[in-house]
């Protein structure tokens, strides 16, 4: 399927995930074709993977902005996506019985995480957000005020899958240290998108998954800061060190190593260039149905996603529409069932029944051809004119 096919189908879903680096494929062709991999065997060719594997994980440190494998250094914990590595932060950072501080806007394997630890009576506080979909401050002072204990986890992401609005994490990182309590922050939809160093940040653990910037699904990591203990989430071999026990999926971390290289790399143009597509869809379509709704426009927000209530129509109405005419979107919420739940992140925002039930998320990445986006906009009017008339509200 050519990429200029004017029938080919045209991915703007990149905040689910993105399509693979012909440069990442290649990297983890070669790795596979190497032959029997275990990190852990202790035959020569398990000692040349080990150096692989140590070799790749040093160089995703370096390009994030930390250093893993020297005394006394932080450490990247692979898993096998953000989903693991938000459970094992939750759970295991600081013993995972203290109190928890999260937001009302956290992905699903942050707050459903949460909830359960709620069940089993940990104190779980969920911050609110404003209109813009950014983390309330002021809460979050009060609540470090109420638990300022060395146990206490605070969970919040550096940017929202959904909006693309990214949080005051330096300001939140600060109050943090301030208090003495421990920061995760689920990175998953920020790197290669926006600048992140992770040493600078001052977390306890950062989540990462390569999947999000054309790297491959299935391997993610936790970084964890110097001095963090976690306690193991599963029980096995003694695989990086027993916190993560596993034969480490090497070719995996070689494609997430080429993808954290390319995307850090080529970040200013990507980035501009996402924007730039970002920014001609949105006033485009806006010129043309100012009733549009663009959420978390007046805030900064990643440059590749567009948030958009096309109010009036229902959103599973015009997502199959736009399926059908070869556009893949989403509606912003974790879809598993082909259904698509209300968002609670426009909730938490506060939008009334007609903008959520009519919102669609968009999401770029810097391998979208910019020919397609004339395309897309052209047959997203097309939908929206058919069927901006037939919305039908959910509560
Ligand atoms: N956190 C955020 C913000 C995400 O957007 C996602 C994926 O959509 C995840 C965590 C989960 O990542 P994974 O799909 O690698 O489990």
């Amino acid at each position: 399927m050519s990429k200029h096919d004017k029938n080919a189908l045209i991915y703007l879903d990149n905040n689910a995930t993105t399509e693979l680096d012909p440069l990442v494929i290649e990297a983890m062709l070669g790795e596979l074709r190497r032959g029997p991999s275990n990190p852990s065997s202790q035959h020569a060719a398990g000692q040349q993977s080990r150096r692989r594997l140590d070799e790749a994980m040093e160089s995703i440190a370096e390009l994030l902005g930390t250093r893993v494998n020297e005394p006394g250094s932080s450490r990247l914990v692979f898993t096998s996506g953000g989903t693991e590595a938000n459970n094992l932060a939750l759970r295991s950072l600081r013993g995972g019985t203290g109190p928890l501080i999260t937001s009302l806007i956290e992905h699903p394997s942050v707050l459903a995480v949460a909830q359960s630890e709620e069940r089993r009576g940990r104190p779980v506080h969920y911050l609110p957000v404003d209109r813009d979909g950014v983390v309330n401050l002021e809460r979050l002072a009060e609540c470090l005020g109420e638990y300022p204990t060395r146990a206490t986890v605070v969970s919040i992401m550096s940017a929202n899958n959904e909006s693309g609005v990214i949080q005051p994490i330096e300001r939140i990182s600060q109050m943090c240290r301030s208090a003495g309590v421990a920061l995760h922050i689920d990175a998953t939809q920020s790197i290669a998108k926006m600048p992140l160093r992770l040493d600078a940040l001052a977390a306890s653990a950062i989540t990462l998954t390569p999947h999000k910037f054309h790297g491959p699904v299935g391997v993610g990591a936790l970084w964890v800061a110097a001095g963090e203990e976690l306690e193991p989430q599963m029980l096995g071999g003694q695989q990086q060190l027993g916190t993560r026990p596993g034969t480490e999926p090497l070719p995996l971390v070689v494609g997430m190593a080429q993808a954290t290289r390319l995307g850090i790399e080529r970040l200013t143009h990507s980035a501009a260039f996402m924007a730039s597509l970002r920014d001609d869809f949105e006033t485009t379509l806006f010129t043309q149905f100012p009733e549009l709704v663009i959420h978390g426009r007046s805030v900064q927000r990643l440059p590749n996603t567009s948030y958009v209530s096309f109010v009036g129509a229902n959103r599973q109405s015009m997502l199959m529409a736009l399926d059908l005419a070869g556009i893949a979107c989403s509606s912003g919420s974790a879809c598993t069932s082909g259904s698509s739940p209300p968002s609670h992140v426009l909730r938490a925002m506060g939008a009334g029944a007609a903008e959520v039930d009519s919102a669609i998320r968009f999401g770029v990445s810097r391998l979208t051809v910019k020919e397609d986006m004339a395309r897309a906009i052209e047959i997203i009017s097309r939908c929206y004119k058919r069927l901006r008339h037939t919305r039908n509200v959910e509560n």
